[in-house]
């Protein structure tokens, strides 16, 4: 089990959250993806989907007794990236440790939104003292130091693809690799950068938030959202594709979606790159270590994920 490299999706909506009868297949938390390699937790993001994680985490610390200290790493300070954070229990644990990087102008100013987002009179409780830095490196490396083996590498993309700029992550460990590009919009020809940093991954998660009708304005009721910062699922196909990422999972969907046209754009996406999931909450992918390079290994509980040769 320790050997593994999981991802588990805890929020897949955009924007904003979403309960609702037409929203119970995929979820209507925001975004919030949990990444365990080996011991360590990582944690993608801060929307809505980070406070049932929070408690599971708490769980499970209880019941093995052991640590938590996650490591949260996010994408960009839109609210649907941070309005769980608020409610993370492990934040108002005494024995949790918290480690949170993520973009920001100067040092502090990742502390000082999430401070803001939970300070009086918005929110009754402050935040407790934690590790929030702006990353100023390339790359960070989760693990104690001499401990290579456990060491997991995030190496990140500075993007401009979306209104205010967002942080690209890619996650590696023991041969495994996860490429994180949630609130990206795609270029004509694909994003050559991202299809560079997303290169041979076993995982691109990629914002797919649209179907191509409603980007192009062709939708009724809805306004063409080119420019918005967010791809079609076809952009992410592409991107999939140029890369040669293993698997796709479609991410961040358009909140005034069901259910059903959520399955439809991941159908279209299907036909497109095959080996294409529409994250849900509860998707859970596990990877087997890889001595001999990325290949087959790659397993999805409750989803068809082909394996990827
Ligand atoms: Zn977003
Ligand atoms: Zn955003």
């Amino acid at each position: 089990m320790n050997d593994q490299l999981t991802l588990k999706f805890w929020g897949v909506r955009g924007s904003h959250p979403t309960p609702g009868a037409g929203t119970v297949k995929y979820g209507g938390n925001t975004a919030c993806v949990e990444v365990r390699a080996g011991s360590r937790t990582i944690i993608l993001d801060a929307g809505t989907g980070i406070i049932p994680l929070g408690r599971d985490l708490a769980r499970r610390a209880r019941a093995d007794r052991g640590a938590l200290e996650p490591v949260i790493f996010i994408s960009h300070l839109h609210h649907d990236h941070t309005q769980g954070f608020p409610f993370f229990v492990p934040a108002y644990l005494p024995s949790a440790r918290l480690h949170i990087f993520g973009p920001g102008v100067t040092d502090d100013a990742l502390a000082r939104v999430l401070d803001s987002n939970q300070s009086p009179p918005t929110f009754p409780v402050g935040l407790r003292e934690t590790d929030a830095v702006a990353i100023s490196e390339e790359e960070v490396r989760v693990g104690a130091a001499g401990e290579r083996s456990g060491e997991v590498s995030v190496r990140i993309m500075r993007s401009y693809a979306h209104p205010g700029g967002v942080y690209v992550y890619r996650i590696e460990w023991r041969g495994r690799s996860i490429v994180y590009a949630t609130d990206t919009e795609g270029y004509v020809g694909t994003d050559r950068r991202l299809v560079e940093f997303a290169r041979g991954a076993d995982v691109l998660i990629h914002d797919a938030q649209y179907s191509s009708e409603h980007y192009d304005g062709q939708l009724p009721g809805f306004p063409s959202t080119q420019g918005y910062g967010h791809s079609t699922a076809e952009m992410a196909c592409e991107v999939a594709a140029a890369a040669g990422a293993g698997g796709l999972v479609l991410f961040h969907h358009e909140p005034a979606y069901s259910d059903a046209t959520i399955a439809s754009i991941e159908a279209g996406a299907r036909a497109i790159f095959p080996n294409t999931v529409a994250a849900y909450e509860g998707l859970t992918l596990t990877h087997d270590p890889s001595p001999s390079g990325r290949g087959a290994g790659v397993r999805a509980e409750g989803v068809q994920y082909a394996q990827n040769g």
